[in-house]
């Protein structure tokens, strides 16, 4: 093979419709907690696919069930059963308070089938009951809908009109929540961590409130783990750890281990799509779901969840200290779910250093950095990036 020219490489974004702006770098491989670029150089990762790639890059437990399944059977359509998806959907339910699943693409589509369910679900029992309170800053997706859901400021003026019934009120305000309801409301949407919007966890008597709220109102809860869950914040589910009562959950990213699955939950109670009301093309494809179903079995194996529990505790002690030295400031989140208030410096700044230092950080907001690295991290892999991190605020420091 010819080596890689960086150049000619590079040049062909242009035939890319631009949608973000990307670092001038191309990623060829992946190890583990590591990237490599066309030049060979590596990257410490600790955005991992935006906390997607549960167990790293290129595990052997997913290259080896790729290749199995590939062999096998890779897709006889939606409209029969395969073994891979009948075995996830058994793992899900049989780890969960839910009892029932429906597989999908991406978060965003999972997200639309809670918001269709819970419709549905208030035609049925509600008398026509459609409307879903969300929270200011939340994110649940990029369709139509999920962009009409999400909370996101920057949403707001974009692509009008949007699908309507969507209410938003302030997040961890338990008295602005039940002042929203109205005959009308079927159903509350919630990240039990808001992610997107920079870490931000929910109150557990907001928690609490909202399951009080939805007894009280016969209404739905909806929880978003498509970012929380699969053991990103040190429990399978963040609903266990925040005592939430949901009716339907949602995943997404760490469920595929970075082949994209996510998935829809229910509980039997609430289950009443009717034939024909819900589908897609690949849904519930064997190969995905086979490499589904081995992350989260290495998720459930005997103290894998304790050790990620120790290493987000190894973690955050390691970012108390780096607060102490630069005057940074708060650190929030669970698990290795994972953010911390910069202080003095620019976020994104810090991020363009550290990348160029060879650690990939995420700045969620101008004040904050989000830790997402695989869960398979270790103590002596902390150390490795927050010496980096050290690095590059020292490097800043020196530059004002
Ligand atoms: C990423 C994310 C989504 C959207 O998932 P996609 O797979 O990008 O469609 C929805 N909700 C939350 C909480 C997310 O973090």
């Amino acid at each position: 093979m010819k080596s890689i020219s960086e150049n000619s490489l590079l040049a062909k974004q242009n035939y890319l419709i631009p949608i973000t702006k990307r670092p001038e770098i191309c990623f060829v491989r992946g190890e583990g907690d590591y990237l490599y670029d066309q030049n060979d150089k590596r990257y410490l990762d600790w955005i991992q696919g935006w906390a997607v790639n549960t167990l790293g890059h290129s595990p052997q437990v997913m290259q080896k069930t790729l290749m199995h399944q590939a062999a096998l059977l890779i897709n006889p359509g939606p409209a029969f059963y395969n073994q891979p998806m009948l075995e996830l959907a058994e793992l899900l339910c049989e780890n969960s308070k839910f009892d029932e699943v429906f597989f999908t693409n991406s978060g965003a589509e999972a997200n639309e089938g809670a918001i269709k369910l819970a419709r549905k679900w208030g035609q049925k029992n509600k008398q026509g009951a459609f409307k879903v309170i969300t929270f200011d800053h939340s994110f649940h997706g990029r369709t139509l809908a999920t962009m009409s859901a999400t909370g996101k400021k920057t949403f707001a003026p974009l692509f009008e009109p949007k699908v309507s019934g969507f209410t938003k009120v302030a997040y961890n305000d338990l008295t602005a929540t039940e002042a929203a309801i109205d005959d009308q409301t079927v159903a509350i949407m919630l990240e039990l961590i808001q992610g997107e919007a920079g870490v931000i966890p929910a109150d557990l008597a907001f928690v609490a409130g909202l399951n009080t709220l939805c007894r009280k109102h016969n209404l739905l809860l909806i929880a978003d783990e498509v970012q929380t869950g699969i053991g990103r914040t040190g429990n399978l589910f963040a609903y266990q750890q925040f005592q939430a009562e949901p009716h339907i959950m949602t995943l997404g990213k760490g469920l595929g281990g970075g082949v994209p699955i996510a998935a829809m939950m229910i509980g039997k109670a609430v289950s009443c799509f009717d034939h024909g009301d819900q589908g897609g093309t690949y849904n519930g494809n064997p190969l995905m779901c086979a490499v589904s179903a081995a992350v989260v079995q290495e998720v459930l194996a005997e103290g894998f969840l304790n050790q990620v529990h120790r290493v987000s505790r190894y973690f955050c002690k390691q970012l108390e200290l780096l607060t102490e030295e630069f005057e940074l400031g708060a650190i929030r989140g669970e698990g290795l779910l994972l953010a911390i208030n910069t202080g003095q410096f620019s976020a994104p700044s810090i991020v363009e250093h550290a990348r160029e230092a060879g650690l990939l950080l995420n700045a969620p907001r101008d004040d904050s950095l989000r830790f997402m690295p695989a869960l398979t991290l270790t103590e002596e892999r902390v150390d490795e990036g927050i010496a980096l991190l050290a690095e590059v605020l020292r490097t800043i420091q020196g530059d004002d």
